[in-house]
C-alpha cells in the first residue's frame, strides 16, 4: 500500500545479481542458496557477482497452448549470462524471449534482458526481465552461416 518501499526496492530488483559458489564457482540467480545445487556445499558460500544483460540462448521452447488469455507462440528461453568482469561463470536462467520473430532465434543466439512489468500484484506492478534479440543485430543480420 506505500510508496516509498517500493521505489527503496526498485534499483535492487533491476540489477542482475548472481551468487558465486565460493567452493565451486557456480553461480545461482536469482537467489542465495543455502546449499549449493552443483558441489553439493552445505551451507554454502557464496559471493554476489555482477552479471551482464546480454547472454547466449543455451536452449528454448515454443509454447504453443496455453490458457486463453496468454499469447501463443510463447518462446521462453534458457539463457547463460555471464559475469560483467568475464571471468567465472555465466548464470543459466530462463525467461520469456519477446519482441523477436521465430525465426530469428535460435541456440546461440545473443539476446537482451529487458526489464518489464509482467503483470499488476494488486496494487503494485510486478516487474522481472524477458529477453530479446537486440535491434541492432537485427538490421545487420546476414552471417547466419549453416
Ligand atoms: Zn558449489
Amino acid at each position: 500500500m506505500s510508496g516509498p518501499r517500493y521505489h527503496r526496492t526498485r534499483a535492487q530488483d533491476q540489477r542482475l545479481v548472481g551468487f558465486e559458489c565460493t567452493d565451486c564457482g557456480w553461480v545461482a540467480y536469482p537467489d542465495e542458496r543455502r546449499t549449493c545445487k552443483s558441489c553439493g556445499a552445505a551451507p554454502a558460500e557464496f559471493e554476489e557477482v555482477a552479471l551482464a544483460t546480454r547472454g547466449e540462448i543455451q536452449t528454448f521452447v515454443v509454447q504453443q497452448y496455453l490458457p486463453d488469455d496468454i499469447e501463443t507462440p510463447q518462446p521462453v528461453a534458457v539463457v547463460d549470462l555471464p559475469q560483467v568482469d568475464g571471468e567465472g561463470e555465466a548464470a543459466r536462467v530462463y525467461g520469456l524471449l519477446t519482441e523477436s520473430s521465430l525465426e530469428e532465434i535460435d541456440v546461440g543466439t545473443e539476446v537482451d534482458a529487458r526489464f518489464r512489468e509482467m503483470f499488476a500484484d494488486g496494487t503494485r506492478p510486478v516487474n522481472s526481465f524477458k529477453f530479446s534479440v537486440p535491434r541492432a543485430d537485427k538490421a545487420g543480420d546476414g552471417g547466419d552461416g549453416e
